[in-house]
């Protein structure tokens, strides 16, 4: 008998009728002898539509009291789906209860709309578990210290699942979704993508941090600080298949750097199209000039990424960088008011259509010449290349977000990873 924690995502509980059945598969999972915690997303379109009645309201909701209230609402989504899972647990003959996250309680940080989570107490749960029941917890949400409910990020089920997993030495944790495994990309921009049987933890890392929204990147950062073993498996597939097929099924996030995956150079193609760049030209290029933009938008905590300073010409150097598209207006305006008159910059260029297309693979440690390949690909097909960054095991490019699609496809074709490894 084993602790599984099993996550279901927003389609997967997008219905009462997939609610049923997800019901089903975790009764037949607590009937194999297993105890059972189950996260939940919200139904699928929920949270999206919980917050755009917030954003009728009051389009930009930036300031800390708005973004507590956003919380407020967003996180009635998953506590909704607990409770018709519970109802679904107890009409299939099973003991359930449900908790939203303050009840367990999660422990989280004030940082609303992106808490982290800190602490769980798993006391209660264990309680109810060894009392025969399956518990049902919220995803996406926690409780800071002062009683506040927060919520961490979209697509933050996953990080209260592994969380969950982590607390309470689950022996796995299973995120159930739309998809039946991690992909060489997202299948739905290329379907000839691949599901991989394993991946990395360092490779589903750079994914996820990459933009392949199939797991939040915070929740692999659990796993991997944790070790909680985790496979990514679809809830699509009849509830009622064989139980042992059904653990072996999907991707497994491995921690042993296994050789077969050495071999691929490159595993996978992340993309992302929330990013927004932001050019200060013309900036005096004197030391701590870096620190000197940088610094008032991290005050903001506004987390930049991909950053590049051209060489400079007569004493002055452009400098840019990308933001979360959410972030851009704000960021945008912090510069006019904060940076632009203290740097000397001729001008402050915003730019929301771009895209970041990123090639990952523990294989490229021990490969040369893969980053050029890449550009190669991308300069056949016309592609401009704005903004690159590299690092051991990823190379990530920005260009117009016009060509994201082609991109990703052509690479996806260039290295291979419509073919099984050799
Ligand atoms: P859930 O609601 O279950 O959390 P998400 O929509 O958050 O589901 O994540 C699953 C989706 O992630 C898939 O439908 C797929 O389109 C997308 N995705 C992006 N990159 C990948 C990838 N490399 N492998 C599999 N799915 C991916
Ligand atoms: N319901 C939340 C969202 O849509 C969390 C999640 O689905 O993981 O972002
Ligand atoms: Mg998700």
């Amino acid at each position: 008998m084993a602790l599984i924690v099993h996550k279901y995502g927003g389609t997967s509980m997008g219905s009462t009728e997939r609610i049923r059945s997800v019901a089903k598969r975790v009764a037949k999972w607590a009937r194999a002898g297993h105890q059972m915690v189950v996260v939940p997303s919200a139904m699928s379109g929920e949270t999206n539509r919980l917050l755009g009645m917030a954003k009728e309201l009051s389009p930009a909701a930036t300031t800390p009291e708005l973004q507590r209230e956003l919380d407020m609402i967003a996180s009635t989504g998953e506590q909704v789906s607990v409770g018709l899972l519970a109802i679904a647990l107890q009409a299939e003959g099973m003991q359930a209860v449900s908790y939203a996250g303050w009840q367990v309680p999660i422990r989280t940080d004030s940082a609303h709309t992106k808490a982290r989570i800190q602490h769980i107490d798993d006391a209660r749960v264990r309680a109810d578990l060894a009392a025969g029941k399956v518990v049902v917890i919220t995803g996406f949400q926690g409780v800071d210290e002062h009683g506040h409910i927060t919520t961490l990020g979209r697509g933050g089920s996953d990080t209260s699942a592994v969380a969950v997993a982590a607390a309470m030495k689950a022996h796995e944790c299973l995120i159930y979704t739309d998809v039946d495994g991690v992909y060489t990309t997202d299948p739905r921009i290329v379907a000839d993508a691949r599901r991989l049987t394993t991946i990395s933890f360092e490779e589903m890392l750079e994914m996820a941090s990459l933009g392949s929204k199939v797991l939040q990147i915070r929740s692999v950062e659990f796993a991997g600080k944790y070790r909680v073993p985790l496979r990514v498996l679809s809830s699509f597939t009849p509830w009622d298949i064989d139980i042992d097929a059904e653990a072996k099924s999907g991707t497994l996030i491995t921690f042993e750097e296994d050789e077969k995956m050495e071999q691929a150079v490159v595993s996978g193609i992340a993309f992302n199209r929330d990013e927004a760049k932001i050019s200060l030209m013309g900036v005096t290029d004197k030391p701590g000039i870096a620190h000197l933009i940088l610094g008032p938008v991290a005050e903001a905590n506004i987390d930049v990424d991909v950053i590049i300073q051209n060489v400079s010409h007569d004493g002055r150097t452009d400098f840019s960088f990308t933001v979360h598209r959410n972030d851009f207006q704000r960021t945008m305006e912090l510069l006019r008011v904060k940076v632009l008159p203290v740097t000397g910059a001729t001008d402050l260029i915003g730019d929301a259509k771009i895209c970041k297309v990123s090639i990952v693979g523990i294989g490229m440690r021990s490969h040369v010449g893969v980053a050029s390949r890449m550009f190669s690909v991308l300069s056949d097909e016309g592609i401009n290349i704005q903004m690159i960054t590299t690092s051991e095991i990823k190379t990530s490019v920005v260009i117009d977000e016009k060509y994201m699609e082609l991109a990703v496809r052509a690479l996806h074709k260039a290295f291979d990873l419509d073919q099984p490894p050799g």
